[in-house]
C-alpha cells in the first residue's frame, strides 16, 4: 500500500509542489519500503528518533525536522538535517548556527508560522516573522540560511478556512520575499498535510508534508 499511495500523491502533485513522507512513530521497515517507492525526502518531528533511522537508511536520504524543536536536541542533527521547518526564535537560531558551524555546515531553515485559530499550534506571528527576518542579529549566523516559512491548517473540516490560511501564509510569504539579506533566500512554503495537501498545493506550497495518507493512521 505504501508504494501505491507514494504513486498516488506524486500523480496528484504533478510536480508542483514535492513530496515529504512524514515518516514519525513508524519502523524503518516501512521507511525502506517507501525509500524503495522513490521517496528520499523524510519527515520526523523527534530530533532523537530521527537521529537513530538516520543512521539506518541510505545516505541520499533528506532528513527534514517539522516538529517543535528545543534548542539543547539541535546538536544531534546537525550534523545531517537537511531543513529545519519549525523555527520560532532568534534564540534557537543562533543554537542552529553554533551547530551547523561545528560540522562546518549551512543549515536550511524556515520560520514556522502560526496560522491556525487554536491557540495550541506553535508558530509566529507575521509581524514576528518580520522583525526577526530584520533582526541584526542574523548579520552574525553565518552558517544558517533562511529559506521560507512553514505553517499549519486549523484542524476543520472547513475547507473555505483552511483554504484562507493557506493563502493568508503565501501573501506573507511573499511580502517577506522582498527582504533582501545574504541569509535570506526564499524559495520554500511548506503547507499541506495528509487531510489539507490538495487545497495547499492549490494555494502555492512547495513542501508538502504527508504521513497517515502514505504510511496509515498514527
Ligand atoms: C505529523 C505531522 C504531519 C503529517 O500529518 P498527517 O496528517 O499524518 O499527514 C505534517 N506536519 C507536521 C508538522 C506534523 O507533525
Amino acid at each position: 500500500m505504501i508504494t501505491e499511495n507514494i504513486q498516488l500523491i506524486e500523480r496528484e502533485l504533478a510536480g508542483k509542489a514535492r513530496l515529504i513522507a512524514v515518516t514519525k512513530t513508524k519502523p524503518v521497515s516501512m521507511l525502506r519500503e517507501a525509500y524503495d517507492a522513490g521517496s528520499r525526502l523524510f519527515g520526523e518531528n523527534k530530533v532523537q528518533e530521527m537521529a537513530e533511522k538516520q543512521t539506518q537508511l541510505p545516505a541520499d536520504v533528506q532528513w527534514h525536522m517539522i516538529g517543535h524543536l528545543q534548542s539543547n536536541k539541535v546538536k544531534y542533527m546537525a550534523g545531517f538535517v537537511t531543513l529545519i521547518h519549525s523555527v520560532d526564535s532568534l534564540k534557537l537560531l543562533q543554537e542552529i548556527n553554533r551547530q551547523a558551524a561545528k560540522h562546518d555546515r549551512t543549515i536550511d531553515c524556515l520560520l514556522q508560522i502560526h496560522i491556525a485559530t487554536e491557540e495550541t499550534k506553535f508558530g509566529l506571528s507575521a509581524d514576528e516573522a518580520q522583525e526577526l527576518l530584520n533582526a541584526p542579529e542574523l548579520d552574525q549566523l553565518p552558517n544558517i540560511r533562511i529559506v521560507g516559512l512553514m505553517g499549519l491548517a486549523s484542524n476543520t473540516d472547513n475547507q473555505d478556512q483552511v483554504r484562507q490560511e493557506f493563502r493568508g501564509l503565501k501573501e506573507l510569504f511573499d511580502r517577506l520575499a522582498t527582504i533582501q539579506r545574504p541569509m535570506l533566500d526564499f524559495r520554500e512554503l511548506s503547507m499541506g498535510m495528509s487531510g489539507d495537501y490538495r487545497i495547499a498545493v492549490e494555494e502555492g506550497s512547495t513542501l508538502v508534508r504527508v504521513g497517515s495518507a502514505i504510511f496509515g493512521a498514527r
